[in-house]
Parts: C-alpha cells; structure tokens; sequence
C-alpha cells in the first residue's frame, strides 16, 4: 500500500520536504464489525485542498490532516472492496473523506456519500460534485441569496469553489467578475467560464482602482477566498447593503498574525452583511445541491476545469502548487484509473 506521509505538524504552507512515500507490505484488514463499521476503500482520485495544511490541534470533530508519520488525510473518491458498514458494499463508488495511500479504511464513515451518478466524470466529486461545489452553494445561494442584475466579485475565482461560484451566479443573471493570478486563468474564466470580466490581481498594484474600472457602481456581492489587501480593497467598493461571504483567506494561512484590514468601518456605514460559513454543518444541503448542479453539467451549461495530475508520487508537489498558484484548475491525483 503506498501512501503519503507527513513528517510532522506543519506551520505555514507545505513544503514537499515536509511529506514522504512510502509502501507497507502488511495487508489491509476491516476491524471486527462489533468493534467498528468500517469500510476499506481502494482510493480512485484524491483531492488536494487549501485546508490540507491543517494545524496542530484542530477544533473537536476535525479531522487531522497532517500528523506525524501518518497519511496524509483528505477528500478522495474510492471504490469500496469489503464493507462491515450495513449502508456500504463491495463494488460501491464513494466520495469522503480518505487518506493519501493507495487502499484506506475509513472509519469515520459519517463523512463518505455513495455516488449514484456515474454519468459525468468521476473525479468530479473531489471537486464541483463534493466538498468544493458544496462549499459554492451554500455561501451563494445561504449566505449572499443573489439577485437578477446583481453585481458579484469573487477572488480566487478560478479556484475549486471559486469557477462554481461564478457560473452559477451567471445563471441568476448576475454581473460576474473573477481575480486570478495569471493571465491564463483570467482567458479562461472570461472565455470558457463565462465571467463577464476578469483581471490578474497580481499585475494590479493598485487593487482598488481595478475595482472601481470592474465595478463603476460597486459591489453587490463578495464571495471572499484570500482575504488581506484583497478584502481590504473590496469594503472600499462594496454598495450599501452589500453581501459578504467569508469562505476562505487563503493569503493569511501562512502568516503568524492576519494582515491588518483597515477599510472594516465600510461595514457600519454601508451597513454591509459579511459573514463567515464552513461547508462541514452543511451536508444536509448535499442532495438539494446535486439537484441544482447535476442538470446545469449534464446540460453543459457549466463548465469545469480540473488540473490533474499523475499518481501519489506528484501528490507533495501538486499540494506545494496549490499555494504558490501553479495549479491550472481544480487539483486532483489519480491514484487508480476508474
Ligand atoms: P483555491 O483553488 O481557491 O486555492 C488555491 C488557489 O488560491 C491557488 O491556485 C491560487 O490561485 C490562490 N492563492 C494561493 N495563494 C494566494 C494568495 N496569497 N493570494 C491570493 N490567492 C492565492 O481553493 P478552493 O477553491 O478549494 O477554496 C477557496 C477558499 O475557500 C480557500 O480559501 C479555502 O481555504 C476555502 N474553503 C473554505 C471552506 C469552508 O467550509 N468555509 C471549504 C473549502 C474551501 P491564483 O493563481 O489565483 O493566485
């Protein structure tokens, strides 16, 4: 079984040093089923996500992502080769949290979903049909519940939740418009994801400018992923009643202290709504989610880009890329072809 390892807790962003292979000969066994109702999984595609760089001691009920001389543990999608869990079989495709090695046993069986829809790809549901797409809908639709000619901004938007966010939120009749961090990723969210505009916030010193040049008349909606300088310029063009959902600051994950916001008083005096929401108590939106999304893809009236990359050997490295934005796309191994 060939897993990937952590070294140790990690502070900052993962470097590849801080990862290592390696393959156990010793053959998976499921706990007795008195003792646990466990599933061994063979994992198919595993997901690489911001959170993976995890912390030491995260909140009770989170999982710990990087411990030492442990797999690596994350979102994949697997098919079940022996089951003590009366709701799981042989043969069954799942999506869920898993680890980084080629076979699992899940234990935490409350986070793994059976897949039923075999139709699209896949490795979607490491992306647009899981943990990412439902993250989209809930801070779209529960948090910032759009308008018809609404205007919305979304940083990281060619991020795994960000491509979502935008589609859908053009599919409402929403003016959309995207930050990336290169100019391949702005072509493609204007060209193939159907933002109205988009701009390369790292050729942009002067972010408020760019956003007064997008949005003349403001900002409706922020759909925030990076927070910082980022944030900062966007208070300074939200309209009054604004929206904000905080999803993720992925550029204060590597800094001891956040960078000080200094435009916060926007809040008070155009009474802005900004809000903070995590996609784990809301799995109970799992299947109206699907309902909404599934036809919109079988329709090809959304889009998805993932970047894929070739086996758990490349997994420390496709991690690293997701920080430094070297990623194109969605990022995903495949551990086995399906
Ligand atoms: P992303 O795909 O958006 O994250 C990776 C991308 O972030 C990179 O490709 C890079 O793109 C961008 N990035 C990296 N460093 C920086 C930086 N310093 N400043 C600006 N952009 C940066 O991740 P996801 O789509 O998976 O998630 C989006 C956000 O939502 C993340 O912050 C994540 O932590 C959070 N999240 C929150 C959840 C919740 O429950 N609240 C659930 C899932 C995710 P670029 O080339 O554009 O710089």
């Amino acid at each position: 079984n060939k897993q990937v390892l952590a070294k140790d807790y990690i502070t900052g962003n993962p470097r590849e040093s801080d990862m290592y292979l390696t393959t156990t000969t010793t053959k998976l066994k499921l706990p007795a089923e008195e003792e646990e109702a466990a599933v061994l999984v063979k994992n198919l595609y595993l997901s690489c996500d911001p959170y993976m760089r995890g912390v030491k001691n995260p909140e009770p009920g989170r999982p710990q992502f990087f411990a030492p001389n442990a797999p690596i543990v994350g979102y994949g999608v697997g098919k079940v080769v022996d089951s003590r869990h009366p709701e799981f079989k042989a043969g069954d495709l799942v999506w869920g949290i898993t680890s980084w090695e080629e076979y699992s046993v899940i234990k935490r069986t409350e986070s793994l979903f059976k897949i039923h829809h075999t139709d699209v790809p896949l490795s979607y549901y490491t992306g647009i049909l899981g943990m990412p797409g439902l993250t989209a809908y809930v801070g779209l639709y529960e948090i910032c519940k759009p308008k018809a000619g609404e205007k919305v901004f979304i940083s990281s938007a060619f991020g795994a939740v960000g491509q979502l966010v935008g589609q859908l939120a053009k599919l409402m009749g929403c003016y959309v418009v995207g930050s990336a961090g290169s100019d391949d990723k702005v072509e493609i969210l204007k060209n193939k994801l159907g933002f109205d505009e988009a701009f390369n916030y790292k050729s942009h010193r002067d972010l408020d400018a760019a956003l007064k040049r997008y949005f003349p008349q403001g900002i409706d909606i922020y759909f925030e992923n990076v927070g910082g300088k980022m944030l900062d310029a966007v208070l300074l063009n939200m309209r009054d009643h604004g929206r904000i959902a905080v999803c993720g600051m992925i550029s204060q994950y590597d800094l001891h202290e956040s960078e000080a916001v200094r435009n916060l008083m926007q809040l008070v005096l155009k009474r802005i709504r900004m809000e903070g929401f995590t996609v784990l108590e809301n799995y109970h939106l799992y299947s109206s989610f699907l309902d909404t999304v599934l036809p919109y893809i079988r329709l090809g009236k959304i889009a998805y880009v993932e970047h894929i990359v070739q086996g758990l050997d490349n997994g420390p490295a496709a991690l690293v890329d997701l920080f430094t934005g070297l990623n194109v796309g969605k990022t995903l191994l495949v551990v086995a072809p399906h």
